[in-house]
């Protein structure tokens, strides 16, 4: 059987390590292999994409997003179908879902019922990791179980006690074990509930119930100390763990301070964590703008960016969690503590990574690339199938086109919902083609792709 042929000719090629003028030839769902400008003029191709002035990405990867996830009575917004359209849209070829244990229940078999879900639905790769509930034996059992389906990251909080998800320090410390013996990465939600409890009971006791009260009883303090305190955890334990939506400007420091003593701990920010302060909470359609870490002030924005350009924070992921407005009012009923926190952004990452980072200097293009989609594929076991655009590597490109800017609004994104957290940003250059596993999945800023396209990645992390 012949394979197709395809050659991208005449873009700049950016990979972590730098950006050089490069053709990339792709035979099939793979990436054959990449030469000098007008290296393979002789060879004969099904087709060429020209790419002149345009930049050549490996593919964005998502590591932290959350689809047909109920929360707080309701359901976040996007689907598999959905979703990887509107991730497609914004230049990720692979996604990592959560697979939430039932409460008393059984991971495994939330994990099938969720291959179900996306099973023929995607148009673009995607994983699972798992969200832990308890540490009891029979999910202990099931962690290496987990690993050896090819979820090796599975995820706890330390908060929403109120909702029975929040796990003790004593099953953090049994996890880490676990995770040590057989080879898995933890991801945590770092927020320390007993002070954010005890501060929504006062607020809410002396009649504060506005959404800037949201950013006021979870304080920068309660992150930072669980952040410090799951370091401490490990010390006791080592494992790998994977530190989500780290907002602070302190938690970059508490964290590359950490992994400089030697201890495997990562973390990872959000797109808004990067672009918006909590004044969105003071403003009109406050109450859109809750999640959990909440937005900070423009000393973590700052210290977030210079964190990422100096390697002190390695990896930016969406947290796509938006639940339907009509829900997010009708909850909230006027109550910040009662609103579903998180918003949808799973198409805007790169965007705004570009515009906001590249373009004013505050990201250099292969850092972009690398906190997107290199370190996701290392951290989380994709690389080196994903990730770098290399010989044998899956033939995912996204080819953006810096020329040009535009508006983004709910109404330009392709987002299923009416609430976009950057209405009205002016964003420099867009996605113009992205492939994957050598199909086009978008083409001239079109959808043109398949839902079932996209097959389940079985990860396995690197020792
Ligand atoms: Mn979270
Ligand atoms: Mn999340």
């Amino acid at each position: 059987m012949t394979m197709k042929t395809r050659l991208i000719t005449g873009g700049l090629v950016v990979s972590a390590y730098g950006v050089y003028p490069a053709d990339v030839w792709i035979e099939g769902e793979k990436i054959k292999v990449l030469g000098a400008p007008g290296a393979f003029a002789g060879q004969e191709f099904d087709e060429t994409l020209d790419a002149s002035g345009k930049l050549v990405l490996p593919g964005l990867i998502d590591p932290h997003l959350h689809f047909n996830s109920p929360f707080m009575g309701t359901i976040s917004v996007h689907d598999f179908k959905n979703g990887t359209a509107a991730a497609a849209h914004g230049g990720i070829t692979t996604l990592i879902d959560f697979s939430t244990q039932p409460k008393g229940g059984s991971l495994m078999a939330n994990l099938a019922q969720k291959e179900e879900e996306a099973g023929g639905r995607t148009y673009i790769d995607w994983s699972m990791s798992g969200i832990l509930l308890d540490a009891s034996p029979q999910t202990l059992e099931e962690i290496p179980q987990l690993i050896q389906a090819g979820v090796p990251t599975y995820k706890c909080f330390t908060t929403y006690k109120h909702s029975g998800r929040l796990m003790e320090d004593s099953g953090i410390l049994k996890i880490l074990e676990t995770t040590a013996r057989h080879g898995g990465m933890l991801m945590v939600h770092c927020e320390h509930d007993a002070i954010i409890e005890r501060l929504i009971e006062k607020e809410l006791a002396a009649g504060h119930y506005a959404p800037i009260y949201h950013a006021r009883t979870r304080p920068p303090e309660a992150e930072n100390l669980m952040i410090q305190r799951l370091i401490d955890l490990v010390r006791q334990v080592t494992a790998p763990v994977y530190i989500v939506h780290t907002s602070t400007a302190e938690s970059v420091q508490i964290v590359s301070q950490a992994r400089a003593s030697g201890l495997p701990v990562h973390n990872e920010t959000c797109t808004h964590y990067l672009a918006l302060t909590e004044e969105k909470l003071l403003g009109p359609q406050a109450q859109f703008f809750i999640c959990s870490p909440p937005l900070r002030q423009q000393r973590d924005v700052d210290a977030l960016w210079a964190g990422l350009a100096n390697g002190c924070v390695e990896t930016v992921g969406s947290d796509d969690a938006g639940v339907p407005t009509v829900d997010n009012l009708r909850l909230g009923q006027g109550r910040f503590d009662k609103v579903p926190s998180g918003m949808s952004g799973i198409e805007a990452r790169l965007s705004i990574l570009y515009t906001e980072g590249v373009c004013k200097g505050r990201l250099s293009l292969p850092r972009l690339v690398e906190i997107t989609s290199t370190n996701v594929a290392r951290l989380f076991g994709l690389y080196p199938q994903k990730g770098h655009l290399s010989p044998g590597a899956d033939a995912d490109v996204v080819v953006y086109n810096p020329q040009g800017t535009w508006t983004m609004t709910a109404k330009t994104l392709h987002m299923n919902t009416d609430f976009c957290p950057f209405e009205g940003w002016q964003i420099q250059g867009h996605v113009d083609t992205v492939i994957s596993r050598g199909a086009d999945v978008i083409r001239s800023g079109q959808l043109v792709g398949q839902p079932g396209h996209g097959q389940r990645v079985f990860r396995k992390l690197n020792a």
